[in-house]
């Protein structure tokens, strides 16, 4: 499966490099592998001074049903994958070990592909779920298909939302707390309404558009474009987006510890995705 196991890489036009989420048998799941298979494919883009604009994409039909929470064989952080962030004690009991694991794969994975050095555009189609949310947010442009639609349903599994709570500045913050509240799917227009998504195309034209818009982009002088994605970041930051996401992730583990006391798990079973509960 192309250069890694769960991802593809492609140089698909000059200066871009297309990063493609390649489990679709699983609707994409992001599983520990595929974390960090998008991970090392978005370092080669970065340390690749040719590429100049970097696409995620995930291969039909869905973009992405969010995280696999399944356990699989590899499962060791540190040992079978590279610590990427700044936490350990991965294995450690209760909170303290989920705390970790979780600012490693989540937060911190996120915050990485967020602040990659050069402009990202997530093309997205089908399904964007809960965790595939956060792939796509973490991208400076989304271009979406007519048939896409978003949802973060976590609620339901009894915690507030996903590790990267950026919802009310990606959907404003009454919005934000509707579809939250709901656990309701929103359509590609209405996210291009509330500023989600910069256009929606269709299907069919998806990956053309995505591609002409990062060749266009791909033209511009690079370190301008670097410079240019960080004065966005950093006037993000200076509203207080990092120190938000910090506060919230706190509340988010606040559910996950409430819930393991409650149902001797760290997300309601009433509201768990069927996959897990086998
Ligand atoms: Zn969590």
């Amino acid at each position: 499966m192309g250069d890694y196991e769960t991802v593809t890489y492609q140089d698909a036009a000059p200066g871009v490099a297309r990063v493609v989420m390649n489990r679709p048998e699983m609707r994409n799941a992001q599983n520990l592998q595929m974390t960090y298979d998008v991970t090392a494919a978005f370092d080669r883009a970065i340390a690749d001074d040719a590429v100049k604009v970097i696409v995620l994409a995930g291969a039909d039909p869905h973009f992405s049903a969010g995280h696999d929470l399944r356990r699989s064989g590899k499962s060791e952080l540190g040992k079978d994958f590279p610590v990427i962030g700044t936490w350990g004690g991965f294995s450690e009991i209760a909170a303290h070990g989920r705390y970790a694991r979780e600012q490693e794969i989540y937060l911190q994975a996120t915050r990485r592909w967020r602040n990659l050095s050069k402009p990202t555009i997530a093309e997205v189609q089908g399904k964007c779920i809960a965790g595939g949310l956060m792939l796509a947010w973490a991208m400076d442009l989304i271009i979406a298909s007519e048939d896409a639609s978003f949802c973060d349903p976590v609620v339901t599994m009894g915690v507030c939302g996903v590790e990267w709570f950026v919802h009310p500045w990606e959907l404003g913050p009454r919005k934000a707390k509707e579809l939250l509240f709901t656990a309701d799917f929103w359509s590609a227009e209405e996210a291009r309404g509330f500023g989600m998504v910069n256009h929606v195309v269709p299907r069919a034209d998806l990956a053309a558009f995505t591609l002409a818009l990062a060749s266009r982009i791909a033209r511009m002088p690079a370190f301008a474009l670097k410079l240019t994605k960080e004065a966005v970041n950093r006037t993000l930051d200076i509203q207080g987006q990092q120190t938000a996401i910090e506060s919230v992730f706190g509340l988010h583990h606040l559910c996950h510890a409430h819930n393991q006391e409650a149902f001797g798990m760290s997300i309601d079973p009433a509201g768990m995705p069927a996959s897990v509960k086998k």
